[in-house]
C-alpha cells in the first residue's frame, strides 16, 4: 500500500477521473490528497474527497494566482471551505519565483513578489488559526525566503509538507527544524537529476513522503504526457534505489508519514 501525498484530481474530467481513481485502487494507491490552486478548484477537489473515501482533500491558493488578488487571498471564502469534513490541509500555498512562460509572468517584478508573499502570510495565519498543517510549493530559489516566512508566521505548531522538493540538504535541514516533511516527485526518475541524490538521501525517513502532481509532471519516459496517482509507485521505487532501502519501507513510510504530518486523514471522516 502506498499514499500520493499530492495531486490536482478536479483537473481530470468525470470520466478520466473515474478510471484514475481506479487504476490507483488496483495499483495499491490507498491514500491521496487532493489539493486546490483557488477557492473554485479547491471546493471541486473537496466534493471529490466527500464522495471518495480515501481521497482527502487540501484548501488553497497557489501562488501562481496570487496575482489574480493583489488586494488579499479570499480567506472567507477558504476558512468556510477548511471546516468542512475531510480538508487535512491548507495548500497548495507558497512561493515561486520562476518566471512563469504560461501565464507570462517575470517575478523580477518587485510587487508581484510582494503580492505573492502577502497571500502566502495570510494563508499561513489561516491555518495556524484553524489548526491545520500547510502544503507549502517553493520555486524558483525561494526556498530561503519560504523558510523565513514560515518561522516568522509561527508555523511550526502545525507544519506540513514541502511539496515536490528538490532543494538542497541545508533546505532539508532548515524546514526539519520548523517540524516540515518532504514530498519528492518525478523529478527523481530523470536521468539527471542534478544533486537529487544526496538530497533524497538527507530527507530523514520519518519525513519522507511521496507525490505524482497529477495530472502534472509525469515521470521520464511516461506516456502520454500526463500523470496519474497510480505513478507513485514508480517514483517510490526510484526514490527507494535511491535510498538504498526496499521499496516496500519507502511505500510505507509514504502512508505513515503522511498519517503523521496530516494528522486529520482518517479523523475527518
Ligand atoms: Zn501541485
Amino acid at each position: 500500500m502506498i499514499a500520493d501525498a499530492h495531486v490536482h484530481l478536479d483537473a481530470y474530467s468525470p470520466d478520466e477521473l473515474r478510471d484514475v481513481l481506479s487504476e490507483a485502487a488496483s495499483s495499491g494507491v490507498e491514500l491521496i490528497v487532493t489539493v486546490g490552486m483557488d477557492a473554485a478548484s479547491s471546493a471541486a477537489g473537496l466534493a471529490i474527497a466527500q464522495s471518495e473515501p480515501n481521497v482527502y482533500a487540501a484548501v488553497g491558493l497557489h501562488p501562481w494566482n496570487a496575482q489574480d488578488y493583489p488586494s488579499g487571498a479570499p480567506i472567507g471564502e477558504l476558512r468556510e471551505l477548511a471546516t468542512r469534513p475531510k480538508v487535512v490541509a491548507i495548500g497548495e500555498i507558497g512561493l515561486d519565483f520562476l518566471n512563469n512562460l504560461f501565464l507570462d509572468l517575470s517575478y523580477d517584478d518587485p510587487d508581484l513578489r510582494a503580492t505573492q508573499e502577502r497571500v502566502f502570510r495570510e494563508q499561513l495565519r489561516l491555518a495556524v488559526e484553524l489548526e491545520l498543517p500547510v502544503i507549502v510549493h517553493s520555486r524558483g530559489g525561494a526556498h530561503e525566503t519560504t523558510a523565513r516566512v514560515l518561522e516568522e508566521e509561527g508555523v511550526a505548531c502545525v507544519g506540513g509538507c514541502i511539496q515536490f522538493f528538490e532543494g538542497t540538504p541545508d533546505d532539508v535541514a532548515r524546514y526539519v527544524a520548523l517540524g516540515f516533511t518532504f514530498t519528492v516527485g518525478s523529478s527523481v526518475t530523470f536521468a539527471d537529476p542534478g544533486g537529487w541524490c544526496e538530497t533524497v538521501r538527507a530527507v530523514p525517513g520519518d519525513a519522507l513522503l511521496l507525490e505524482t502532481d497529477a495530472p502534472y509532471l509525469p515521470y521520464a519516459g511516461r506516456e502520454p504526457a500526463r500523470s496519474t496517482p497510480a505513478d507513485v509507485r514508480r517514483i517510490g521505487e526510484t526514490v527507494a534505489q535511491l535510498r538504498g532501502v526496499d521499496a516496500t519501507e519507502v511505500f510505507s513510510a509514504s502512508i505513515t508519514n503522511l498519517r503523521r504530518a496530516l494528522p486529520r486523514i482518517g479523523a475527518a471522516g
